[in-house]
Order: structure tokens, then C-alpha cells, then sequence
């Protein structure tokens, strides 16, 4: 039995080590990446059910690795947040999310607006606030065409931080979201301390729509209460655009209108989304 147990342990010590050398790989390849453009973004519509109208898109990160191929931001995002390298790709992001917006107003997408996601440490860097404000001066992007994006957890980890910058942010006209409403804290005590404009609910919600049953949407009253419109994200079926409607939320995000898609495609989707 003892010798059984210590060839398990050696099974998983290797099983194990190969992980963290794996990582480490990833790590270093990630100093790399952005030099070598191998970041990408994609854009999600986020439709207006009401109206059949796209008002904004949100903006996702892709990293396509020379030989690993297509690595989702869920694995690669954690790894960068902890190596500070964070700071440089969100500020890309931030880049590339603008200059792409302004390109799609010069093309006569006059109301969109892009949303962007922040890491922790880039919603707790120092001079966050004049960065987004000389990104959106340098491509002549009007504040109020941004939305940022941060989770509650974020925002809970400097309460008095997080309420300075957003209301900093929302000075220049940016709109604020909290993305995945209802899998944190979700405490009416602070939510209504911080200066939010949007809530994005978690699709999780969102799936457990099908299941007849309603009381998950409880969740909407609670953003009414605290008088801050709503997204929905990860909506795939018209049912769940259904039972969303009946409950007046109609600002929907999910594969049902739209996967995300390359910048080039973007405006041929909207036109398609628009006409139907
Ligand atoms: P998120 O911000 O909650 O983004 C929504 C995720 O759900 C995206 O995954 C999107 O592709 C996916 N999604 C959208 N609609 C549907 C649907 O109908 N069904 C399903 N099953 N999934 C749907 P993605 O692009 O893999 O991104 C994962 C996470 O990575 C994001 O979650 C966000 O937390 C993070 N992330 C992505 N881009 C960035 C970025 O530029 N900066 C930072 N800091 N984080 C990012
Ligand atoms: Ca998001
Ligand atoms: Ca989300
Ligand atoms: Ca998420």
C-alpha cells in the first residue's frame, strides 16, 4: 500500500511540476506577445431588444500564440494580472478599443459605444484616470462613448478608492458597469455608495432563465432599486429574450444576436441585426 501511494505522489508531483513549467512558458511567451501583435481584440454587440438597435459593443481580448494556437483571456488574463504586465495590455486594449470606435463613427456607426473590461490592478494603478483621459483625447473619442467594466469584488477591495475613481471617470463622461452582477458580494449597503451606471447580470442567471423559473430575476429589482439600467449577458435563446422583455430588460448581450467577432465583420453584423 505504501509503495502504492508514493507512485501516486510521484504520478502527481509530475503531473504537477509540468503545470508550473507550463506556466512559466506562458509567462515568459506573454512578455513577447504584445510586441509581437499576437493580442487581438474582438467585439460583442450589445443589442436594444425594444428597439432592434446594437448601442454598443464589448471589447474582448484574444492571444493568438505562434504555436499554441487561440488562448482564452480566462486562462491568460489571471497569469498577467499577477506579472504587473497587466498595466501595458490593458492600456492597449484601451488603444485599440478607441481607435477601432473611431474608425466605425468615421464609418457612420454615429451612437456606438465600446465597453471595456479592467483588471484589478489596472482599476488600483495610480494615474488610471488621466491614462483613459489622453486615450480618449488622443483619438477624439468623447467620454461618454466609453463604458468600463469592473467586477464588485474589485470595487470591494478599496471601497473608498473605487468611489474617488469612479466618480473621477464619470467625470469625463464615462458610463461604469459592474460586470457579472450576482456572483460577488452583492451588498445594496455599498452598491449604493458607488457611482455605477449599468449592471451587467452574470449569465448564470441568464441560463437558469429556461428552467421556468422567474425568481432569478429578483435580481432586477434590486438593480431598479438602486436605479441603474441593466444588461443581460450570455443570452442564447429567444425564450430567455422573452421572459427578459416581461420583466422590461431589454439591453441583451449573448450569442443568440452575436458572437464576438473581428473588427472588420462588425458593421456587417450590426446591419444584419438591425434589419431583422
Ligand atoms: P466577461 O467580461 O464576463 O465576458 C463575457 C464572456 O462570455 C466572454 O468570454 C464572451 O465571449 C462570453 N459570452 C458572450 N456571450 C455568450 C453566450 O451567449 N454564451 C456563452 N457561453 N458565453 C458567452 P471571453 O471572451 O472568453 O472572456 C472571458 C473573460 O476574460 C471575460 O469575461 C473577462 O473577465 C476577461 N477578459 C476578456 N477580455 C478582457 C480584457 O480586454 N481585459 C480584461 N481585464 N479582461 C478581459
Ligand atoms: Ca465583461
Ligand atoms: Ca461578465
Ligand atoms: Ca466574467
Amino acid at each position: 500500500q505504501a509503495e502504492d501511494l508514493s507512485k501516486s505522489c510521484v504520478i502527481y508531483d509530475a503531473e504537477l511540476s509540468e503545470k508550473i513549467l507550463d506556466q512559466i512558458v506562458l509567462e515568459s511567451d506573454m512578455h513577447k506577445a504584445l510586441s509581437n501583435e499576437e493580442f487581438y481584440l474582438v467585439y460583442q454587440p450589445q443589442v436594444n431588444s425594444k428597439t432592434g438597435k446594437v448601442f454598443a459593443v464589448e471589447a474582448l481580448i484574444r492571444w493568438e500564440h505562434p504555436t499554441r494556437g487561440l488562448i482564452s483571456p480566462a486562462e491568460f488574463i489571471p497569469m498577467v494580472e499577477k506579472s504587473g504586465l497587466i498595466i501595458s495590455i490593458g492600456e492597449w486594449v484601451m488603444n485599440t478599443a478607441c481607435r477601432q470606435l473611431k474608425t466605425w463613427h468615421e464609418q457612420g456607426c454615429l451612437d456606438l459605444a465600446v465597453s471595456v473590461n479592467l483588471s484589478t490592478r489596472q482599476f488600483y494603478q495610480e494615474n488610471l484616470v488621466e491614462t483613459v483621459e489622453s486615450i480618449l483625447r488622443k483619438y477624439d473619442v468623447p467620454g461618454y462613448f466609453l463604458k468600463l467594466e469592473i467586477t464588485e469584488s474589485m470595487a470591494m477591495v478599496n471601497l473608498e478608492h473605487s468611489i474617488r475613481v469612479l466618480h473621477n471617470l464619470k467625470k469625463l463622461g464615462i458610463q461604469i458597469a459592474i460586470d457579472d452582477f450576482g456572483t460577488g458580494y452583492c451588498s445594496l449597503s455599498y452598491l449604493k455608495d458607488l457611482p455605477f451606471d449599468l449592471i451587467k447580470i452574470d449569465r448564470s442567471f441568464i441560463q437558469n432563465l429556461d428552467a421556468a423559473n422567474h425568481s432569478d430575476l429578483t435580481i432586477l429589482s434590486m438593480a431598479r432599486f438602486l436605479h441603474m439600467r441593466v444588461i443581460a449577458e450570455g443570452v442564447e435563446t429567444l425564450g430567455q429574450v422573452e421572459l427578459l422583455n416581461e420583466k422590461e430588460c431589454y439591453h441583451i448581450q449573448g450569442y443568440l444576436f452575436s458572437q464576438p467577432l473581428k473588427p472588420q465583420d462588425v458593421i456587417g453584423k450590426i446591419q444584419q441585426i438591425e434589419q431583422q
